[in-house]
């Protein structure tokens, strides 16, 4: 038997231990069964113990594990190149989390201004709503007062605006902006995705004004919403991109991409991490990326989100009085409801289905990039039940 009590209380999990995974499932030592639709919120993109990423894993235990980047690391070498080469990006920075790839991204912005003689730019510009990560620097990115109490006084050099609002934003940007941060789909915040052509206004209003745009795409990216990285789906290119999460599968990992003329301030000595693009990471990366990059598999994941997308709306249809509506793209989906969506997530773990949280009214739904419609038809049918069986109060 384990108790949590040595753990800091930063998390207050329910009373479950799981023992394996199997695909879209956890299962605990009592053989209790849960259908994962929140996959470690949207880490573990395959499922679990998914054969091909296990045997990248497996292959690289027995070699070796670790050099630390003052040696080259072949599995990095070749998960930069396979990244550039599918993007808008020429270069790669691994580290290990999200809110470090968000970190060197916004270091990179500020540093970018420093070398061309402009140090005085060195303001950026985040939304409300966001989420970059927990480390100082990406508190201050998002300005969420939740996250940000007691950490640090003052505002670290961030400005926050509306997401979505085209004018506040010109507004804000001033000679003392370096860059601005968004996530294309805003998952903390609620399954946000931005407002048609808000993107492509960004992008020209950096474009004009020498401002650097960097795109937060930890969640939505990495196949999530049927293209590799979200902002594709509005035929614009950022000048960094922060991804981290789905990229290792359930592996630590994350990445930040830029262009070759953002990147080229990034010179020995600017930046730097310890186990970044460690062998095990990357090669675990480059078996999810045989996966994400296969022929159609990304076309898959648009019509299963689809279809599950279709599936949530009939379920607002027949339960209007509890539930308002479904936004996101792809297999990243929120179900907006009007009942508390703590308690619903709740009673859905209950009857054997895991999912999330976001904002204050929506249920996360992120399954595993490659589950089966017969599994969406089950965590269905347990939600149907769920919202039937739902007493008030
Ligand atoms: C999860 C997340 C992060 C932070 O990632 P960590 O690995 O927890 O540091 C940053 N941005 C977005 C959009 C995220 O979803």
């Amino acid at each position: 038997m384990t108790d949590s009590n040595a753990l800091m209380a930063t998390y207050a999990p329910p009373d479950i231990l799981f023992e394996r995974g199997e695909g879209s499932w956890l299962i605990t030592r009592e053989g209790d069964r849960y259908l994962d639709f929140i996959s470690g919120i949207a880490v573990t993109a395959f499922g679990h113990e998914h054969p091909h990423l296990v045997a990248a894993l497996k292959e690289q235990t027995d070699k070796y594990w670790h050099s630390s980047n003052m040696f080259r690391v072949e599995g990095a070498e070749k998960l930069a190149r396979r990244l550039t080469d599918n993007s808008f990006a020429d270069r790669v920075f691994f580290c290990n989390s999200g809110a470090e790839a968000v970190e060197a991204g916004l270091k990179m912005m500020r540093r970018y201004h420093y070398d061309r003689g402009q140090p005085h730019r060195s303001r950026i510009i985040g939304m409300h709503n966001a989420f970059h990560g927990r480390t100082i620097a990406t508190i201050a990115a998002a300005g969420n007062p939740a996250h940000t109490k007691g950490f640090f006084e003052g505002d670290m050099g961030f400005d926050h605006v509306p997401f979505g609002d085209i004018d506040a934003l010109q507004e804000a940007v001033t000679d003392k902006t370096a860059g601005i941060i968004l996530e294309p789909i805003q998952g903390e915040g609620g399954i946000m995705p931005a407002p048609d052509g808000y993107l492509k206004a960004v992008r020209d209003l950096c474009s004009q004004t020498g401002t650097l745009f960097m795109v937060d795409e930890i969640q939505c990216g990495m196949g999530r919403t049927g293209k590799l990285f979200a902002h594709e789906w509005d035929q614009i290119k950022p000048d960094i991109l922060a991804s981290a999460k789905g990229l290792g599968g359930g592996f630590p990992i994350g990445a930040c991409l830029a262009t070759e003329q953002v990147s080229a301030c990034m010179i020995v000595g600017t930046h730097g991490s310890t186990f970044g693009g460690n062998p095990l990471a990357t090669n675990v990366g480059n078996a999810v990326l045989d996966l994400v990059l296969a022929e159609g598999f990304l076309e898959t994941v648009y019509e299963r989100g689809q279809y599950l997308k279709g599936a949530l709306e009939a379920l607002v249809t027949r339960h209007p009085d509890k539930l308002a509506g479904v936004r996101g793209r792809g297999l990243m989906l929120g179900l907006q409801t009007h009942i508390s969506n703590t308690r619903l997530l709740d009673c859905l773990r209950e009857a054997g289905l895991l999912t999330g949280r976001a904002g204050s009214d929506i249920l996360r739904l992120l399954p595993p990039l490659n589950v089966s419609t017969a599994e969406i038809d089950q965590a269905l049918t347990l939600m149907d039940t769920v919202l039937t069986d739902w007493q008030s109060g």
